[in-house]
Parts: C-alpha cells; structure tokens; sequence
C-alpha cells in the first residue's frame, strides 16, 4: 500500500515512512491510495473470528510488506490484548466501551499499535529518537504508556499544571524509564505552542532526532478501525447500527468511516462534539470556518480545527452532498453533557463519561425521529473526570483495577516555565 499526500506535492511512500514521517514534507496528511475491500464472507461470518484475526486481516493490507507477517501479527495481539465490550444500555442504545486498556482511554490501541511500529522499524538504528508530546490529559498517558520500554525512543510529555485530573497526573509521572514528564506552569495551548516550535528549531532538530505521536499520524489513525469491527462483531440486531462518536479532532470517526467504505455495515454515523462545533456548522452551512478552541467539561475534543477532518472529506470524494448522506453532526454543550450523565445514571445505573455523554445525548436525539439502533463509542473511563461525573451522579466512581497500583506510586515531573527557551535550553542539555 501507498500513501500520497492530500496536499499532493509530495512523493508517495510506503507505510514504514508515512509513520516515521508522520505528515507528508508538504505539510499533507497521508492517505491511503486505495481502500482495501473486506470480503462479505468475512463480514457475515465474522463472529467466528477472534479478535486477533479480525484485527491482521483489517490492518494488512495497510502495512503491506513493511513489516512481515509475523511481527504484524505480533505488534497486533500485544496493541489489543485487553477486551472492547458491548453493553447495552436502552432498548435502542448501546455502549462499545473502549476504556478497558491500560490508561483506560481508547487512544491506548492508536498508541500501543504506533509505538510498537516505531520501534519496529527503528529496531536497527543506532541515533535514539525523541518523541514530544503536548497533552490536555489523555493523549500523553496513551502515548507514554505505548512507549513504556521500547528501545531506542524517548517520550517526554508537556502537560499543563493543575488542568490535568488527578488520575491523570499519576498516569503521566509515574511510569519512569524511557518517559520524562514535564509539568509547564500555563495552558494546554502554551504545551503545544513549545512543541511546535520545538520541530522547526534548527538547533535541536541538528542534535536530536524529533518526532510527534499525533493523531494525525497513519499507524495511529488506521488501527482505530478495530473498534467498529470489533463492535460488530457483538452486534445480535438484525439491522446495521448508527455509530455516535464523541469527535474532536476527527481521527476516531473518520477510521469508522473508513472501515464502512471497507465493507462494514453501518447505517449512518453521527459526530458528536461539544461546544466546539466547526463541523456541525459546516453541514448545516457547507462552510467550513476553523475556531479557536473552546474549553469545555469534554476536554480531549476541544479542537478548533480538526486535522482529520480532510480525510474524510477525501473518504467522501471531497463530495458535500456524499458526505451529508452518510453523517450528522451535532455540537452539545456542557449542561446538557452534565444532564445526560445524571439522567443516564438515574434511569439505567449506567455511568457515562463526558465525551460519552456528548454521543449518548446525540444519539438518542437523532433516534427520536429516525428508525433503527445504535451505539456509542465510549472513549474513557469516567473516573478520569471524577469532578464532573461524581457531581452529576452524588456517586464517588471507584479505581478500576488496572490503576490501583498508581496511588501509591511516586510521581516525578519536572517543573518549566511556558516558555520556548526554557524548554530548549532543558533538552540540549539533557
Ligand atoms: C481524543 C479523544 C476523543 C476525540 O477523538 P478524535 O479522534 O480526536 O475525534 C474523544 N474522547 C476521548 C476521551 C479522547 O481522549
């Protein structure tokens, strides 16, 4: 398979450097050259596969030859090796809960799959690569803990103090070894302002081998189509489910779509957003105008602009009214989030996390006037937003399992300033 730049003026490449690259020298997202069609054998007989299958049949086409068959398979199983239950909540509703992995959010499966690829193909190398990442909360846990011990690369993690949960601090500054966690005393924005100018700062990138995690990155996008196979796989209703995604910056929605272009049954998709409602706007308007990003209770989708969002025009054949056919939008804003968990909670003892909730509302919105089921993807656990969801529910959420051992852990991180040169100064000197 061969990626080509949705800028077009750069050269098409294989999927080894589309991921090691990351976005195209022309500033474009890459792109698949065509989409690799499922057999409706395969999809009808789908519950006879384990997950494991499903997932190598999906992802290899995309990878092609490089990486052979059996590290594919391997990198695979360790990406999902924890389980993507489908629960039902109403009669009409169901949740794909994606939150049972390691960090308890579903970039776990974009970052354990890029992680693992990245070591792959840098298994040779003898210059260590760095890898920045700017995070409002769960990006980085995701990141940090898919690079946890892999030779070679570095993480170091930008977070804002005192605007990431606590569960989440713990998940960014205990794992030690190969990640370093740095506490900037400002925003979220101030984070990703550092580690932007850092990969266009001609001294570091001469000493040190920069790279990003960023969703815009192939190995991060593609094995988010699991998820809807996955789903699938546990769906018992005769006819094919409307999907409500919880969308910020387009990543998630779009490999759905992309998985429905594939072969997948879908009915329709809905994006579900928060106040930041670029995308609502556009197909209610066909205009396309990019914001500034509003902060909101559902904090991992306050984008402004979201990156992935040309792909799926390009899924749609940069066609309007294809796109219009196949996906809603709606921007739900934050008492209403804080009113769907309460009710949620109340009418059917189900706990929603915030960017759950945003789908959840969307969802049963457009299924009061139109036919059919659906599910949501829920992308985090809510005892990462224990403020909002233990005000909404008068319940306290208890630590799932798989964080425990992070209470007691000892949290390191480094305090810097929001400041370029601070940072710079810190890194060439490391
Ligand atoms: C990142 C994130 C989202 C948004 O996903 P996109 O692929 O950026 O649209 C939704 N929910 C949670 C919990 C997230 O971390």
């Amino acid at each position: 398979m061969n990626y080509y730049s949705l800028n077009h003026h750069s050269p098409k490449v294989n999927f080894s450097e589309a991921a090691l690259r990351g976005q195209a020298p022309d500033k474009g997202l890459y792109f698949p050259e065509s989409i690799p069609q499922i057999s409706k054998d395969f999809i009808t007989q789908i519950q006879k596969y384990s997950k494991e299958e499903i997932g190598y049949t999906v992802m290899k086409p995309y990878v092609g030859d490089s990486i052979t068959s059996n590290d594919l398979q391997q990198i695979i199983n360790e990406t999902i090796n924890f389980e993507f239950p489908l629960v039902r909540i109403t009669e009409e509703i169901y949740s794909l809960e994606l939150f049972h992995g390691p960090t308890l959010a579903f970039k776990d499966v974009g970052a354990r799959f890029m992680s693992r690829c990245l070591g792959y193909f840098n298994r040779h190398a003898y210059h260590r690569t760095t890898v920045l990442v700017a995070t409002s909360g769960d990006t980085g846990g995701a990141v940090a803990n898919g690079f946890l011990g892999v030779d070679g690369v570095d993480v170091i993690i930008l977070y804002p103090s005192g605007k990431v949960s606590k569960i989440q601090e713990l998940q960014l500054t205990t794992l030690g070894q190969n990640i370093t966690a740095l506490e900037v005393n400002g925003t979220f924005d101030d984070c990703q302002a550092i580690v932007k100018q850092a990969f266009m700062d001609n001294d570091l990138n001469q000493k040190i081998n920069l790279t990003s995690a960023n969703s815009i990155n192939v190995a991060r996008w593609l094995p988010q189509q699991l998820y809807y196979f996955f789903a699938y796989q546990q769906w018992q209703e005769e006819e094919a489910p409307i999907l409500s995604v919880p969308s910020g910056n387009f990543g998630n929605i779009c490999a759905g779509i992309l998985a429905y272009i594939s072969g997948l049954p879908v009915k329709h998709f809905i994006a579900a957003c928060n106040a930041n409602d670029v995308v609502p706007k556009y197909l209610a308007t066909e205009e396309y105008i990019p914001k500034p990003a509003i902060a909101t209770i559902s904090n991992a989708m306050d984008v402004g602009n979201p990156s992935n969002f040309i792909r799926i025009m390009e899924l749609f054949h940069q066609q309007f009214s294809e796109l219009k056919k196949m996906l809603s939008s709606v921007s739900i804003d934050d008492a209403l989030t804080a009113e769907t968990i309460k009710e949620v909670f109340q009418k059917h003892r189900y706990t929603l996390d915030p960017h759950g909730a945003v789908a959840y509302h969307a969802l049963n919105n457009y299924l009061k006037n139109h036919s059919g089921k659906g599910l949501i993807l829920e992308t985090a656990h809510p005892v990462k937003f224990p403020d909002t969801v233990e005000d909404a529910t008068g319940k306290s959420i208890e630590f799932p399992e798989q964080v425990q051992h992070l209470l007691s852990a000892e949290m390191k991180r480094i305090a810097m300033n929001a400041n370029f040169n601070d940072f710079k100064e810190w890194l060439m000197n490391r």
